[in-house]
């Protein structure tokens, strides 16, 4: 057994972008251990996406391919991975933390006489594990100590927005096909209607900035005000959830644990106190600044730019000079 495996996850032909975030963990995990990473694509038709993860460097991408997973089920990928696992033989296996993943990655590491440690936020020196807990009001170090008289590996999922898929470098990988046998009388789940967060007409997720309001804007009317810094920054417009909850804007633009998960270049954050719940969805940001009249306010703990003051006075100072230096 050797190294890390990390498998990625895509839908029609098309990547989850967190399959790019799971790689870059994958690839900090393989050097805290001195080993090699590769990757799985599971699927039907996926042969683009293999030629497209070859090009990432990486060791060996195996490729799982079946007409039987066209549609995911949990049976059909379970059953799949598990002959990828024992083909690759790694000591760890890293998922990215999608619903998906929630699904099925517990029963594939029973598979294995392991649990799935979830949800991972950082990778220490060990290896050690980080996961939050309460919400966020602690952090948890795992240590797998399993590890070394098992002869099985592994399995972590990592947060969304925790690891910068942008950090993930070319090369070229060998292709290995997956020998895999599987049966339709083996899939016990019919394939349904896929799951969906919330209906987004906003996809936050690709936008490069962003302004975000948190309930320091105090009253409905003065979301203009705001609104007025995106349209001169070029920003889409985003929220904390108090806003949201109050339908001062729509349920798409909320930023966090129960709302979108962005990485812009910039993220302004004004009237936000900065909740561990608000703080998940925003911190993979390049740039954070921050707006708020506290200076005690834990935004201020991630943001590299912070103006202490009255966002009254701040945004439409700001606003003006934006308009002014572009004209
Ligand atoms: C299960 C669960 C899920 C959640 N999911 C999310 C989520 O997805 N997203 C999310 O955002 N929250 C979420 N929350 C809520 C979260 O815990 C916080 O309550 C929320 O993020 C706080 O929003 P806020 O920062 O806008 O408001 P507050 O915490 O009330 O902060 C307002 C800030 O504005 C500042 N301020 C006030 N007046 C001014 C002024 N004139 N000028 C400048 N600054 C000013 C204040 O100093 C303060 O820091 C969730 C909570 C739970 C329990």
């Amino acid at each position: 057994m050797s190294g890390v495996l990390v498998i990625t996850e895509q839908r029609q032909g098309a990547w989850n972008k967190m399959s790019f975030e799971a790689v870059a963990a994958g690839l900090e995990l393989a050097k805290l251990i001195g080993a090699t990473c590769s990757a799985a694509v599971f699927g039907s038709g996926i042969s683009t996406l293999t030629t497209d993860l070859a090009g990432k460097r990486l060791e060996k991408i195996y490729s799982v391919q079946h007409d039987l997973l066209a549609d995911y089920t949990a049976d059909g990928s379970v059953i799949a991975l598990e002959h990828a696992i024992k083909q690759a033989a790694p000591d760890y296996v890293v998922f990215p933390h999608t619903y998906q993943v929630r699904d099925f990655a517990p029963a594939l590491a029973t598979r294995f006489g392991q649990v799935l440690i979830s949800d991972v936020i950082a990778i220490h020196e060990g290896p050690v594990f980080v996961r939050q807990l309460l919400q966020g009001k602690l952090n948890a170090d795992y240590r797998p100590t399993a590890l070394a008289s098992s002869a099985t590996p592994c399995f972590i999922s990592v947060q969304a927005g925790t690891f910068s898929a942008d950090s993930v470098e070319t090369g070229q990988a060998e292709i290995v096909p997956v020998e895999l046998t599987l049966t339709a009388d083996q899939i016990r789940n019919q394939p349904g209607e896929r799951f969906r967060e919330s209906a987004q007409t906003v996809d936050l997720s690709a936008a490069p900035l962003i302004v975000s309001v948190g309930r320091g804007i105090k009253e409905e009317e003065n979301i203009a005000i705001v609104q007025e810094l995106a349209d001169a920054l070029g920003a889409e417009l985003a929220a904390s959830r108090p806003i949201c909850d109050n339908g001062w804007l729509p349920m798409e633009r909320q930023v966090g644990s129960s709302g979108q998960t962005v990485a812009p270049k910039l993220y302004l954050a004004v009237g936000i106190s900065g909740a561990i719940q608000h703080l998940v969805g925003m911190k993979g940001a390049k740039t954070i600044i921050a707006i708020n009249k506290d200076e005690n306010a834990p935004i201020f703990e991630i943001a590299d730019y912070g103006v202490v003051g009255d966002l009254f006075e701040v945004v439409p100072a700001l606003t003006k000079a934006i308009l002014a230096a572009k004209s």
